[in-house]
């Protein structure tokens, strides 16, 4: 007994100091912002070369870090114990005693599906909790598209199915499809509401051919109540795929189960609609997302700022919305970076302030938009090379695989042109971004794994809500 209770206390001791390592290691790779706002109040749960797990305080921080610093804590914990290590991040059921777990973190999630799921091997996304009607600002260019949001979650099944939500990246479609959500699951908690992505329902119908679980995906697949599928751009463009989702869609729909769809582009752009499925989507109802106008900018900041629990002048709020226009995402992050150099600052929010956090995301008079910021940063931890060879002349295979694939997720995922992303690449020629990304493609059909990293990669990053 007592030799236990030594064998524990030197346990618990060894895990700190591990725990201390780790810290310091995050620190050289994120610096000690992020460390101290988001990692210092994690607890360790088990730290070795197999498994991370971290305890956060709410889910909210645990959404947090899942979101931005798994890949960092992976990549750190590998090279502190070796392996390749997986990170889970759990809830802490009290504040000093976290909870271990052995299951995948999916399926201790909030989301209504996974209560009651017939298979957590294919557990949906847990919604985000704040991503409700209540913290959507409604303005001229989103109204008829959270109008039509609302009557959805009002009258699920009924006139408005499927409803088809499409606009650019970062101005809201994730946000009001989690709203549905939550609303009805407000009003049903039984309900069975699964939200996935195009890449989810991809890699769910790959791994259930690969594991032969094809008849547990269908029975999960088919006893959804709401069906919130999110960036189906990301689909993959194969033909079992293609099918397989018309399936599950035809499904839900004849039964009258709500269906509610997110893409960067109109059905008709989309590769993989066959004339039936477009037809289906084109009979339901469509509502386009635009940028947001000055006006509604200045209410999204307001709006955060509310919950951040901070008063932010208008004429700051006015600095920041004049010169962040077509990016939701991008402007939340100015603010959030704003207050967070207050913090650091010790000082209050002031126009220089607002212009200092501005700079990050401004570069040569014109503004970043930080999705390719943060597709460069994903892909240098991915291959763990460094920005600087990842942009540079170097040409070895390694860090040449991983500067196409670099354009290729920017091509992909940002609006910019050939020669907009040969410039973020040491100015490289519009034609040798086009013969890269060509390149790329050519190489992902031959190579299964290749595929699979890119598909990844790029799930990760259309999911990923920057604040
Ligand atoms: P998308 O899915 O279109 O790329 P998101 O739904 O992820 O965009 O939105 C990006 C960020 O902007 C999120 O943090 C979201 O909460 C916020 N956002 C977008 N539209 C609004 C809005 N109308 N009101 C408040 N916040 C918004
Ligand atoms: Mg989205």
């Amino acid at each position: 007994m007592e030799e236990q209770l030594t064998l524990s206390l030197e346990g618990q001791k060894e895990l700190e100091a591990r725990w201390g390592q780790l810290l310091s290691e995050a620190e050289n790779k994120l610096g000690r912002e992020a460390v101290e706002s988001w990692l210092r109040d994690l607890r360790p749960v088990q730290l070795d070369s197999e498994r991370i797990v971290l305890g956060a305080p709410n889910a909210t921080a645990r959404t947090w870090v899942e979101k931005r610093y798994v890949r960092t804590l992976a990549q750190a914990g590998k090279e502190l114990w070796g392996g390749d290590p997986i990170v889970e991040i759990v809830i802490r059921k009290s504040s000093r005693t976290p909870r271990p777990t052995s299951e995948p973190t999916s399926t201790a999630q909030p989301a209504a599906w996974s209560r009651t799921a017939p298979s957590p091997f294919f557990a949906p996304i847990p919604l985000n909790d704040k991503y409700t009607f209540k913290t959507y600002v409604v303005g001229q260019s989103n109204r008829f598209a959270q109008a039509a949001a609302e009557a959805v979650a009002g009258r699920p099944g009924k006139e408005f199915n499927p409803l088809f939500i499409y606009g650019g990246v970062g101005l809201g479609k994730t946000h009001l499809l989690q709203a549905i959500g939550h609303a009805l699951l407000e009003k049903n908690p039984r309900c069975r509401v699964a939200y996935v992505s195009g890449e989810t329902f991809t890699s769910h119908f790959v791994s259930s051919l690969r594991e032969h679980r094809e008849e547990e995906f269908r029975r999960s697949y088919r006893s959804i109540d709401l069906w919130l599928v999110d960036d189906i751009q990301f689909i993959a463009d194969k033909s079992g795929t293609k099918e397989e989702f018309f399936h599950t869609f035809n499904e839900l729909y004849l039964t009258n189960r709500q269906i509610i769809l997110a893409s960067d582009r109109p059905p008709r752009e989309l590769r993989l609609m066959e004339d039936r499925l477009r037809n289906r989507l084109e009979s339901g109802l469509m509502a386009e997302i635009g940028a947001p106008d000055l006006e509604t900018r200045m209410a999204i900041l307001q709006m955060r700022a509310e919950i951040e629990g901070v008063e932010i002048p208008p004429d700051i709020i006015y600095q920041i919305a004049r010169t962040v226009s077509d990016n939701i995402r991008v402007l939340e992050a100015a603010l959030v970076r704003m207050l967070a150099l207050a913090s650091l600052n010790r000082c209050p929010v002031s126009a220089d302030l607002a212009a200092r956090a501005l700079g990050a995301f401004v570069q040569d008079g014109q503004l970043v938009a930080i999705s390719e910021l943060s597709i460069q940063r994903a892909v240098c931890e991915h291959f763990g090379i460094t920005p600087e060879e990842l942009t540079g002349p170097k040409r070895d295979r390694h860090i040449t695989l991983a500067r196409q694939v670099a354009m290729y997720l920017i091509r992909e995922l940002s609006k910019k042109s050939l020669s907009d992303i040969g410039q973020l690449f040491d100015g490289k020629t519009h034609s040798t971004v086009l013969y890269s990304c060509n390149k790329l493609e050519t190489l992902m059909k031959q190579d299964a794994a290749l595929d699979a990293t890119v598909r990844e990669l790029r799930g990760k990053l259309a999911q990923q809500a920057d604040s």
